[in-house]
């Protein structure tokens, strides 16, 4: 039998290979900022991922976020990674320092206005559907280039970059395209509308090396770290509220 490789183990693992990764690249491991994704597992994984020095993680439902965080002891911060829908814009702004996936021209509208009504300025990623895939998320490369005039004009919103999720490769060479695509992307808005947009969030357990190798500078990492998912979301049990 292997013996059960802790969190903190496969966190000094992952941390290995993104300076590897980075080194490779002729790039400063700090350029590179991982996100723990901690979806589907318990406040306790979290605890003790943050005990190994890990500061930032990332969930992808907001009712499971907001479950959760109260119970994560310490000073995580937390990261929005998944689709966020309309109704759970006021309950996420509070809590995410950073939400990556704004996947449309509407959504970004509706979090500005619900971060008038309550004083927030977000900072967002706007994400890119690299692949053109029709059932995706996201504004296309040209869409994005039509509509960036009209994201820039929220002023309650910072843009503070892109995020994509290019479909899994069989092998991990294959994602740097989509990864490619993303960075040069990014290089065009930039030069087109004059903002910075310094912040790239691509690849996951599965291929952030090819990820660092195109230049990310947000990696988003959930099995290598908490191991596999087993369930859907993680739910409190009544003891966590006996309170
Ligand atoms: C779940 C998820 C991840 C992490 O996936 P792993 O393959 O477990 O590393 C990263 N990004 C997004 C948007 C996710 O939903």
């Amino acid at each position: 039998m292997t013996p059960e490789i802790s969190i903190s183990e496969r966190l000094d693992a992952v941390r290995a290979r993104i300076a590897a990764a980075a080194a490779a690249a002729g790039r400063p491991a700090d350029e590179v900022t991982l996100v723990a994704v901690s979806k589907t597992h318990p406040p306790g994984a979290v605890a003790e991922a943050l005990a190994g020095g890990q500061a930032i993680f990332g969930e992808s439902r907001v009712q499971e976020a907001r479950a959760k965080i109260p119970l994560v002891p310490g000073r995580a911060r937390w990261h929005f990674i998944g689709h966020l829908q309309k109704n759970k814009i006021r309950h996420a702004l509070p809590l995410f320092e950073l939400l990556h996936g704004v996947d449309s021209l509407e959504l970004a509208r509706d979090i500005d206005r619900v971060a008038g009504e309550t004083g927030a300025f977000p900072r967002i990623l706007l994400e890119v559907n690299v692949a053109g895939e029709g059932t995706k998320f996201g504004f296309t490369p040209e869409q994005l280039r039509g509509q960036m005039e009209d994201v820039l004009a929220l002023d309650r919103l910072n843009v503070d970059g892109l995020m994509c999720i290019p479909p899994p490769q069989p092998r991990e060479e294959m994602a740097r395209p989509f990864f490619s695509a993303l960075r040069e992307c990014r290089d065009r808005l930039q030069a087109e509308f004059g903002v910075p947009l310094p912040q790239l969030s691509m690849g996951m357990s599965g291929d952030f090396g090819a990820a660092i190798a195109e230049g990310a500078t947000l990696v988003r990492v959930g099995s290598a770290i908490f191991g596999p998912r087993s369930g859907r979301t993680w739910k409190p049990t009544a003891e966590n509220f006996d309170d």
